[in-house]
């Protein structure tokens, strides 16, 4: 129990009081210091030139009705080149004010939830459903979500991640769009692909801020994708 809780206490932020590396008492974490993003082969210059073209392109979108209230549209960050594509559901109002993705309080927990599975930020690619704010927070409805949704597939092919991370029910059900599937455990506890690339599903950060409950569970799903990124 007492280790349950330095994981918890963990992916609450303060994992600077523990030595990296904690292992779960019942399902043992293989951890391999060697675990490192592999980058492609690929050119990364042309492949940030191309996401940055892709930027420009859609910098003036109005496809939906989200373009009338945001301030900036936000593309999207990280290594052009990336293993680890990670899609949220949409930006925020500090992420609308700065035109960054995952800058908030959700971005911090984000990045040391990563962390703790031997991933850094900086070598992942991260972005949302929708590019532009939805008015208080609200969901992005269908039809926002299926307007904005060729720009992620345009940046899913220029990155080709080696998996990608679908942070929560609207980004899961956009994207893996199972009709009649009502409860997220339904996606975590499954592999799934898109565009043939193996998908996983874990919770929002936002969720497990407004719930820490979801912590230990959240905990388990980044276990299973470092299981993943370690035999693959
Ligand atoms: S959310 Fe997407 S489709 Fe809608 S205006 Fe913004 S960039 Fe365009």
């Amino acid at each position: 129990m007492k280790s349950y809780n330095l994981e918890l206490l963990k992916l609450s932020g303060l994992d600077f009081i523990f030595k990296q590396n904690i292992k779960h008492p019942e399902i043992p974490l293989k951890t391999n210091p060697d675990l490192k993003i592999q980058h492609l082969p690929s050119n990364p210059i042309s492949t940030s030139v191309s996401l940055e073209t892709l930027k420009l392109k859609y910098a003036n979108c109005q496809k939906c009705p989200l373009h009338e209230t945001r301030t900036n549209v936000v593309y999207g960050d990280g290594n052009p080149n990336a293993d680890i594509m990670i899609i949220g559901e949409g930006p925020g109002a500090q992420e609308d004010k700065t035109g960054h993705v995952f800058v908030g309080p959700a971005g911090q927990l984000l990045t040391k939830m990563l962390k703790a599975i031997n991933v850094e930020r900086q070598d992942i690619y991260i972005t949302n459903i929708v590019k532009c704010h939805p008015p208080q927070n609200r969901d992005p409805f269908p039809a926002e979500r299926q307007a904005c949704l060729p720009y992620l597939r345009e940046q899913i092919n220029l990155i080709k991640p080696k998996i990608i991370i679908l942070l929560g029910k609207v980004a899961a059900n956009t994207i893996l769009g199972q009709s009649g599937v009502s409860t997220l455990s339904y996606y975590r506890e499954k592999e799934h692909y898109f565009q043939n690339i193996t998908t996983f599903v874990t919770y929002h950060p936002s969720a497990l801020l407004h719930n820490p409950s979801y912590k230990l569970p959240a905990w388990h799903d980044l276990q299973r994708i470092q299981h993943y990124l370690e035999n693959n």
